[in-house]
């Protein structure tokens, strides 16, 4: 605490009125969380009573690491530090009877719901058009992130918007039929949930006696909803935010909760922070320089006392083949200078597809690297199989999961079969499943077809009755190799390898399963609760110890946000890409300029800005132009590297040579 200065200090030890902490990129806002949760407990709130949230799986678990070096394990017991959808998620567990859920909710993911509104649409949905379904999938997500209830979409929705308006009835019908929700009811429940049931509410107020956000300019309308119900009227919270750094406006995100705050609490206290403690003078005054030409509600000055430092450097290269080479041999040979290590350097990017050559060039040159945020380790079809049997066994109701691994491997229950089936359960609005046991549908399928799923029907079920009584990771090994999953594998993929891999992938699956049971309870985690929380997790969290080694780190700039960095690298700043081109063409460049703000301000000691001539886009190579944003950075701090262009031969040469270098240097 004596090392905050004072503003920091105050922010920690303002208890008496709502706080808002505004503050720019690096002043320590997080700091002030962490710092203030330690402050509360040691004024004699137990930890129980405090919760903080924040955005992504990463920075909760980089939260807890700092406040366990503040607190030791007993002063920690019961703190809640998560994010906004995992806090949702044990709001819902705990009242899902209240809400009319059976035990053994599922959480459906994107997939799934698309699945789900498909076959809503392919069942007569009134005035859909199965192309669309992405769209009303979005749709739908901005209503329940703006905390519109489907009743109020229906009045709510202009002419065009009735079709979706009509299927988010639907949707949240069947959802609740398949004792299921979706990401954003894990926010939207809780909220309505509160709304309606005030001791619940007074319950949890109890709970939760002091809230902590942190990257409040990203929150939504409903979770704003969901801070001022749980805060209540005395407003006992802090939240910290810069709404410079607000990017998730395509997610509902408000910057104006802000500014709301002050309308709803007038006792709301607002303190600012104005001493970068991440970023060299240079890269200060570069990133301000940057975000001075979006329009500002709230002024901020930012000064660091950590040097002026290096002129940021901008690269440029003739295609993104030499763009990927040069950058991995840039790090090669700046981590040999300096004696850096590869946790060091972060690559930066605005989409993930621009990573893939990346991690091409890294890994032929053996560096080690993380991608935080890439494809999902649940995107792989070997881990939703094995996922959808679990979820099938908790919750039996479950269509998507159902679908997913009725035919996984083969059982010759064909598409006719389904849809039969499909229509039969939808005429008497039950699940896939409840409908397969139906005396009814028996009148409509083959002997042979009833039977098929009949069996599969029974072994579902007895496999999820000895789940529950008995030793579940037992089962659940035995079952993988009872349906002959590997036998599968080998049968579905193209090579032995990739079979091997994908099996692989399924036991390092339940050994995180088994550690997630045993991390909180002994292993005494009913299975229901275990799927629950590993469906919220994602692909940081599975690098969790990857991520203590010493690693290059690759991600998008929205998967930065927070974080900090040596020596980052901001690649594909170009039109198009950085503003993106979505963006240019909606006259959206204010969320893209603060983007790129986000990415220069995760920089500590220096920042290279890369862009490529050329540029394959669609199969065909085209000219590309240096992004807008680095027109409007101050020339003076500013180092234009290389605009006469490296045969590739050399740069690859140079890569090679600093390597062997480097190699005979360790030895
Ligand atoms: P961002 O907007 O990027 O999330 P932030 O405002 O949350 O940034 P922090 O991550 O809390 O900033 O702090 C930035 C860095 O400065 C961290 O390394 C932190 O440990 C350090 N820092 C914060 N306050 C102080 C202080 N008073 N003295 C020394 N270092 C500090
Ligand atoms: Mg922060």
């Amino acid at each position: 605490m004596s090392k905050l200065n004072p503003q920091q200090q105050a922010a920690v030890k303002a208890i008496d009125h709502p706080l808002l902490v505004l503050a720019g990129a690096g002043s320590g806002k997080t700091r002030v969380i962490t710092e203030k949760i330690a402050y509360l407990v040691k004024q004699g709130l137990p930890a129980r009573h405090i919760a903080a949230v924040t955005f992504t799986n990463k920075a909760a678990r980089e939260m807890k690491s700092r406040v366990s070096k503040l607190l030791d394990d007993k002063q920690q017991r019961g703190l809640r530090v998560s994010t906004f959808h995992s806090l949702g998620l044990d709001i819902l567990r705990a009242e899902s009877k209240t809400l009319g859920y059976k035990s053994g909710l599922t959480l459906f993911d994107e997939q799934d719901k698309h699945t789900l509104l498909r076959n809503l649409i392919s069942h007569g949905a009134k005035d859909c058009d199965i192309d669309n379904v992405d769209s009303y999938a979005r749709q739908i997500g901005q209503w329940k992130n703006a905390f519109v209830t489907p009743e109020q979409s229906v009045t709510i929705a202009k002419a065009n918007e009735y079709p979706a308006a009509n299927l988010y009835i639907d949707y949240t019908r069947s959802l609740k039929a398949y004792n299921a929700v979706d990401f954003d009811d894990l926010i939207l429940l809780p909220v309505l949930l509160f709304q309606q049931h005030p001791a619940i509410l007074e319950k949890w107020q109890n709970k939760i006696r002091y809230l902590l956000v942190d990257e409040y300019q990203d929150t939504n309308i409903t979770q704003y909803q969901l801070v001022r119900l749980i805060a209540g009227n005395l407003g006992r919270f802090t939240v910290v935010g810069d709404d410079d750094q607000s990017i998730y406006a395509w997610r509902g995100a408000q910057p104006e909760n802000l500014a709301q705050l002050q309308k709803d609490y007038a006792r709301l206290h607002v303190i600012k922070l104005e001493q970068n403690y991440r970023s060299t003078g240079r890269i200060l005054k570069v990133a301000n320089q940057l975000i001075a030409n979006n329009p500002h509600a709230f002024e901020k000055r930012l000064w660091s006392e950590l040097g002026y430092g290096d002129p940021l450097r901008v690269l440029s290269h003739k295609d993104e083949q030499i763009e990927a080479q040069q950058i991995v041999s840039e790090i090669i040979h700046h981590k040999f200078k300096t004696g850096s290590n590869y946790q060091d350097y972060a690559i930066l990017y605005r989409g993930n597809h621009q990573s893939r050559l990346f991690e091409k060039g890294l890994r032929e040159n053996n560096i080690p690297y993380f991608i935080s945020g890439s494809t999902s380790f649940f995107a792989y079809s070997e881990i939703k199989d094995i996922l959808g049997y679990l979820r099938l066994f908790v919750n039996q109701d479950d269509d998507a999961a159902f679908l997913r691994v009725i035919n996984t491997p083969k059982r010759e229950i064909g598409p006719s079969t389904l849809e039969k089936l499909g229509a039969y359960a939808n005429e008497r609005h039950i699940s896939l499943f409840a409908a397969s046991t139906e005396f009814g549908l028996s009148q409509r399928l083959s002997e042979k077809a009833m039977h098929r799923l009949t069996k599969f029907r029974d072994w579902v079920i007895d496999t999820a009755d000895r789940i529950e009584r008995g030793d579940t990771f037992a089962v659940i090994e035995q079952f993988i190799d009872q349906i002959g999953y590997p036998q599968h594998l080998q049968e579905e993929s193209k090579t032995k390898d990739s079979a091997d891999r994908k099996l692989k992938n399924v036991y390092e699956l339940i050994e995180w399963l088994k550690r997630i049971a045993d991390k909180e309870t002994d292993g005494q985690m009913p299975l229901a609760e275990i799927v629950a929380k590993i469906m919220l997790m994602d692909i940081m969290e599975r690098n969790q110890e990857d991520e203590a080694s010493d690693q290059v780190s690759l991600m998008t700039l929205h998967a930065a946000k927070g974080l900090e960095f040596p020596h980052v690298f901001l690649i594909g700043i170009e039109e198009n890409i950085l503003p993106h081109q979505n963006s240019i063409e909606t006259d959206n460049i204010e969320e893209e300029r603060r983007l790129a703000y986000v990415g220069i301000t995760r920089a500590q000691r220096t920042c290279t800005f890369s862009y490529c001539t050329h540029r394959k886009r669609y199969g065909e190579v085209a000219e590309c132009e240096p992004s807008r944003f680095l027109s409007e950075l101050p020339e003076d701090d500013l180092e234009w590297v290389n605009k006469k262009q490296l045969a590739p031969e050399v740069i690859k040469e140079r890569g090679k040579a600093s390597l062997a270098h480097l190699k005979t240097m360790l030895s």
